[in-house]
């Protein structure tokens, strides 16, 4: 089942900055529906569901304006393809490197390259904090790196800014609680050599779907994506992270920083 018109739409309201190709993004949806019925990657696959909740919502870190400048990216813990896949269909020029610990989801995003004719995605099967150790190719080897639903802002923080360089920026695709996440993961930011310079509220008004011909379930969900409190967290690679990080994941998640 393709996308329809209005989910095309959908897309076009919630992410006005970004340029869609409904045909890639229609193949998009059909090859997230059919990897689910083999490998579990989302319970969102309804048609609005994932045209918000998964494209739109990747494509809102094109808002940041970062990737005008940036045109070597990496996206961590990118399950089935989550923001890497879309932000990589709307910005050709760039290059994207997916990252994720379970080599199914690494092999399924190559397969889905192929199929799509996706060029600007490289696949990379690892553990962030193995890959970001100091000396090896990866670390601190990104203007650019975001992630979405890794882990809470202190423990990701030790995951991805060793992978960024020195000033560059790493995007955290947060909710509503991002300022509990904040707090917590002050020192942390800190202490791996970043800065917190902006907060992106990715939120959208209430009426900017109302002119869309959706059903009532549709547009029950999509009130509730545009309400749902998202925030990007924009922080700034200001000092190299010292060689002592990132810990072994044990540490990292007993004793966060
Ligand atoms: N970003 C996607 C998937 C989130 S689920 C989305 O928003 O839809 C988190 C993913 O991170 C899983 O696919 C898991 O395999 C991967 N992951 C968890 N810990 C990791 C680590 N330490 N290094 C690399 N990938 C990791």
């Amino acid at each position: 089942m393709p996308l329809e018109e209005r989910h095309i739409a959908l897309i076009r309201a919630a992410a006005p900055y970004a340029a869609i190709d409904p045909e890639k993004f229609s193949a998009l949806y059909d090859r997230l529906v059919d990897l689910n019925s083999k490998i579990n990657v989302t319970s969102v696959t309804d048609p609005a569901g994932a045209s918000l909740r998964h494209f739109a919502d990747s494509l809102s870190l094109i808002k940041t304006g970062l990737f005008e400048k940036a045109t070597l990216c990496l996206d961590v813990g990118c399950g089935g393809g989550f923001p890497g896949l879309p932000l990589a269909l709307a910005l050709p020029g760039l290059s994207v490197t997916m990252l994720d610990a379970t080599k199914k989801k690494t092999d399924a995003l190559k397969e889905t390259c192929e199929l799509l004719g996706i060029s600007n995605v490289a696949p990379l099967c690892g553990r962030a904090e193995e890959l970001s150790l100091p000396g090896g190719a990866q670390r601190e080897r990104y203007p650019l790196v975001f992630s979405r639903a890794l882990a809470r802002l202190d423990v990701l923080c030790e995951l991805c800014l060793p992978f960024v360089s020195v000033g560059g920026h790493f995007i955290a695709m947060k909710g509503r609680d991002f300022k509990e996440e904040l707090k917590e993961a002050k020192s942390a930011i800190a202490l791996l050599g970043g800065e917190t310079v902006r907060i992106e509220d990715v939120s959208l008004s209430p009426g900017v779907f109302d002119r869309i011909p959706i059903d009532e379930a549709e547009r029950a969900e999509a009130n509730d994506f545009a309400s749902s409190g998202r925030a990007l967290v924009v922080i700034k690679k200001r000092r190299p992270t010292p060689a002592a990080y990132p810990r072994a994941f044990a540490k990292i998640k007993k004793k966060p920083l």
